[in-house]
C-alpha cells in the first residue's frame, strides 16, 4: 500500500504500527478497501485545557481522543498522561487497540486518548482540574455505548474515577460504565488492576510450556515498575521464576539471586523510585534489556526495542507488556535472531479483558466474584494464545503476523458484512 499518512498522524509511532498493519495486511491479502479504510482512524478529536495551576498561574493544556474503528461494537482504550503524548502516537495506540480487541474476541473498536503533561510534577488538585475538563471536553465522543476510556501510562483508578464522575454530573444520574479500571466503590471490578500483568505472565507460562521451557531455573527481566512491570514481575516469582532485574523510568536494579519482588514494591511505594534499592546492583535501563534471561517482560513505553540494541538481547522470548514496546525494525532483528516473541496486543490484552468484565458487570448490575474473573481472563487469553499458536505453526509465520492476521480477519468480516454507509 503505497498511500502517504496523513501529515497530522506521521510520527514515528504511528508509522511504526502502520507498517506492522501494512506487512500483515499484504501477506493476508487483505481486501484493499477495507486495508486503506483500517490504515487511519475514524475519528479524532483534538482539545485544549486551560487549567489553573496552584500557583495562580493558567496552563493550557493539548489533549486528544482518537477512535479507530468502530465495526465491531463501541471504541475502547486508555488515556495515557505524559510529556511525549501526540496525535500521532494516540492515533497508533488506538490502532493498536483495535487489533487487541479483535484478536480476543472482545465486542469492541479501538481508541485511545492522551494529554501531554507530566502527572508526576502536578498535584492531585491540578490533575482532578485538568481530568475533569478533559472530559468535558470529549464529553460529545465517550459513552457506555460509544466508546470507554480506561487507565494507560500515567493514569489510575483515581483518574477513573473523575472521569465517571464528571461524565455523570453532565447526564444528572451515576454512569459507571463509561470508564473500566474505576475503584471497586464506584462499580470497578475485582482482579482489574493486577490484569494485565497477570495476562503477561499467563501467556509467559503458555510460550514457554510451547517452547519446552521448564519454571524451573528460568529467569525474567521486567522493562517498567508501572501497573503493568511491577505486577507482572510479582507474579512471575510466585510463579517459581527467578526475577534478576528490574526497572523504573530512573534506573534499573539487577540481582543474578533473584529479586524479592515483595520487598522492591515496597520500596517503590515508600521512594517513588527504585534508585538506592539496597539489596541489588544499579544498573540502567539499556543494561537491562540486554540482561542474560528468558524472559524479557518490556512494560514502559514504545519504541524500547530497536535495530540499535535489538542484536544484544540474551533473552530466550520476548513478552510485550508494554504497547508497541519494539519497533519495525528491531522486530526484524529479533526475528532473524530467533528469539520468541509474544506481541503486545495478546500479551497485554488482561487489561482490555478484564475492562471488558468490569463494562458487563456495570452495564448488567450484577458483579462477580474475583475467582470468576481471573479464571474467565485465563481461558480467554490462552484460547487466543492457542490460536495464535496454531496458525503461527501451521503458516510458518511469527506470532506478531499471526496475531495480526487473525485480528485482521475479524475486521475484515465485519466490514464486509457491514458494508459502505451511504
Ligand atoms: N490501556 C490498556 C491497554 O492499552 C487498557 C485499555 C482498556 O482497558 O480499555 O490495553
Amino acid at each position: 500500500m503505497k498511500q502517504p499518512i496523513p501529515q497530522e498522524f506521521d510520527t514515528p509511532t504511528y508509522r511504526d504500527v502502520l507498517s506492522q498493519f501494512d506487512a500483515a495486511a499484504e501477506w493476508f491479502c487483505l481486501d484493499t478497501n477495507i486495508w486503506k479504510r483500517l490504515r487511519l482512524p475514524q475519528r479524532a478529536l483534538c482539545v485544549t485545557m486551560p487549567i489553573r495551576m496552584d500557583n495562580g498561574d493558567v496552563h493550557v493544556f493539548q489533549g486528544f481522543r482518537v477512535q479507530h474503528d468502530s465495526s465491531l461494537g463501541p471504541t475502547k482504550g486508555g488515556v495515557r498522561y505524559h510529556p511525549g503524548v501526540n496525535l500521532g502516537e494516540v492515533a497508533a495506540l488506538a490502532m493498536n487497540m483495535t487489533w487487541k480487541c479483535a484478536l480476543v474476541g472482545l465486542p469492541y473498536g479501538g481508541a485511545k486518548g492522551g494529554i501531554g503533561c507530566n502527572p508526576k510534577s502536578m498535584s492531585r488538585r491540578e490533575l482532578q482540574r485538568l481530568t475533569r475538563r478533559y472530559t468535558a471536553e470529549i464529553f460529545p465522543l465517550i459513552g457506555p455505548d460509544h466508546d470507554i476510556p480506561a487507565p494507560d501510562v500515567g493514569t489510575n483508578e483515581q483518574v477513573m474515577a473523575w472521569m465517571m464522575d464528571t461524565y455523570s454530573q453532565q447526564r444528572g444520574y451515576a454512569v459507571p460504565g463509561v470508564v473500566t479500571g474505576k475503584p471497586i466503590c464506584i462499580g470497578g471490578s475485582l482482579g482489574r488492576e493486577e490484569a494485565t500483568g497477570r495476562g503477561v505472565v499467563y501467556v509467559a507460562i503458555e510460550a514457554m510450556k510451547h517452547l519446552g521451557i521448564s519454571i524451573e531455573g528460568a529467569t525474567a527481566a521486567v522493562q517498567g515498575f508501572g501497573n503493568v512491570g511491577s505486577i507482572a514481575a510479582r507474579f512471575l516469582s510466585e510463579t517459581g521464576i527467578k526475577v534478576i532485574g528490574v526497572s523504573d523510568s530512573t534506573c534499573g536494579i539487577y540481582n543474578s539471586r533473584g529479586l524479592d519482588i515483595q520487598d522492591v514494591i515496597a520500596y517503590k511505594k515508600d521512594r517513588h523510585t527504585l534508585e538506592g534499592y539496597p539489596d541489588g546492583e544499579m544498573i540502567s535501563n539499556e543494561e537491562l534489556l540486554e540482561l542474560e534471561c528468558t524472559i524479557l517482560v518490556p512494560s514502559a513505553l514504545s519504541g524500547q526495542i530497536t535495530e540499535d540494541n535489538a542484536g544484544r538481547l540474551r533473552c530466550r522470548m520476548v513478552v510485550e507488556g508494554a504497547n508497541n514496546p519494539t519497533t519495525r525494525e528491531g522486530d526484524e532483528v529479533l526475528k532473524e535472531m530467533g528469539i520468541f516473541v509474544v506481541p503486545d496486543i495478546l500479551a497485554n490484552s488482561g487489561g482490555v479483558i478484564v475492562s471488558y468484565f468490569e463494562w458487563v458487570q456495570d452495564l448488567q448490575k450484577y458483579f462477580w466474584k474475583e475467582r470468576e474473573i481471573n479464571e474467565r481472563l485465563q481461558e480467554i487469553i490462552i484460547t487466543a494464545f492457542n490460536r495464535v499458536i496454531r496458525f503461527s505453526v501451521s503458516e510458518n509465520i511469527v506470532m506478531r503476523r499471526a496475531s495480526m492476521s487473525i485480528a485482521i480477519k475479524r475486521l475484515a468480516d465485519a466490514h464486509l458484512a457491514r458494508g459502505l454507509y451511504p
